[in-house]
């Protein structure tokens, strides 16, 4: 069979890669510390399970509104207005089934072979994934750990050509933990307005952040215009499963999104955007809670990482994501990797899974127990050290 030259261009995520190789080991009898897939551990809040329920019963189980059902725009409005400060337009806001969708949709309606985008290095594979798909080309600007893992704006700034179409931030971030402050944004929305640029701002972990405040480039003057904000039920809410994922984009992009959802999935299944509902009118313990929680697993990971000789990690600021420099002893991250999950019974990933200039690194997802962050941390020691004997 003969497949599009496309689908050379498109990539994939290693931590579904690890997740099936650990998965194999453990069917082989090993025992394997989950630190490589990025999802909470927790269940789904019962509220919201409840709400689901309720409106399978009610017979919410037929094609609906593609762009997504209004009551709920309208509370993903009314959240947005609450934490942004700027009024949003339900008509703006479109529902899909996860926080991918609302990437894959906007990069493949803007652009065109030859468009240019500007996008972090290490980042979410999925970005660099998706623009190559189009024929676009992926412009790389590196995240420093000197520099907190945040942009070096001259670096960003020495990217844009007559050809940027797009610039993608995700903060906080995957794989660092950075967060973005006020004063990056503001650099970021000089040189989007100077030049004309969109901006598509993945704000999927914005309630993971343990100092500090998140920020949303929307919220800057001017920007909402040109922002497409990306967010989703699936982190914050425990509900990687469901699939329900939203975006507010500029007014034009409105109808030719609307068309690619028609064109693809025809619409985000009913019984899980009343459950959304649930999620952002209910009780929000459950959301603090979890983040409480990943606050100890941070400290305690990072502590861990640091006490390792050989490893050091800065402590991130958001997310749920370790991200170790391993420089010091010797070998690949891959093959660190690769050492950790076969030797010790560890998953962890590659900083390249994230892009070139994740070499050096490892991140180690902190979505699970104390204990077993504990067990994952003496682990690697011990391997650690038996590559300095
Ligand atoms: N954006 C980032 C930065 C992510 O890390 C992830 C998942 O790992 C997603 C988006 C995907 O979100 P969803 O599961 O809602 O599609």
């Amino acid at each position: 069979m003969r497949l599009s030259g496309k689908m050379s261009q498109l990539g994939s995520e290693s931590a579904f890669k690890v997740l099936a190789q650990a998965q194999a080991l453990e069917a082989r009898g090993m025992d394997v510390v989950h630190l490589e897939i990025g999802e909470p551990d927790f269940s789904t809040p019962e509220n919201i399970c409840a709400a689901a329920t309720e409106a399978l019963e009610n017979g919410y189980t037929r094609y609906c509104n593609s762009q997504g059902l209004p009551p709920l725009r309208a509370e993903i409005a009314k959240e947005l207005e609450r934490t942004l400060g700027i009024p949003v337009d339900p008509e703006c806001v479109i529902v899909t089934p996860g926080a991918k969708p609302v990437m894959f949709y906007s990069i493949l309606a803007l652009l065109e072979e030859g468009d240019e985008v500007i996008y972090p290095n290490p980042s979410f594979p999925i970005y660099e994934s998706m623009i190559k798909f189009t024929g676009a080309k992926a412009v790389p600007v590196r995240l420093y750990e000197e520099k907190d893992f945040r942009f070096d704006i001259a670096e960003l700034k020495a990217g844009v050509t007559a050809r940027t179409r797009l610039i993608i931030l995700n903060s906080p971030h995957n794989p660092t933990g950075s967060v973005l402050e006020m004063e990056d944004l503001q650099a970021i929305a000089d040189v989007a307005g100077e030049y004309d640029i969109t901006v598509l701002s993945d704000e999927i972990y914005e309630h993971f952040i343990y100092e500090g405040k998140h920020h949303s480039i929307a919220s800057l003057p001017g920007m909402l215009d040109r922002t497409i904000l990306v967010n989703g039920f699936s982190k914050s809410y425990a509900m990687t499963g469901w699939r329900l994922g939203y975006g507010v984009v500029p007014e034009e992009m409105v109808d030719p999104i609307v068309r690619l959802i028609i064109n693809s999935v025809s619409c985000t299944t009913p019984f899980i955007q009343h459950a959304g509902i649930e999620a952002l009118t209910g009780p929000q313990d459950s959301l603090l809670q979890m983040v409480a929680e990943f606050k100890k697993r941070r400290d305690l990971i990072v502590g861990g990482l640091n006490a390792i000789p050989g490893i050091s990690c800065r402590l991130p600021g958001g997310a749920f994501y370790a991200f170790a420099n391993i420089t010091k002893l010797g070998m690949s991250c891959q093959q660190l990797a690769d050492y950790l999950l076969n030797e010790a019974g560890v998953a962890t990933l590659a900083g390249t899974g994230f892009g070139e200039y994740g070499e050096g690194y490892i991140r180690l997802s902190y979505a699970t127990s104390l204990e077993n962050i504990e067990e994952a941390l003496r682990r690697i020691e011990t391997a650690v050290s038996k590559l300095a004997a």
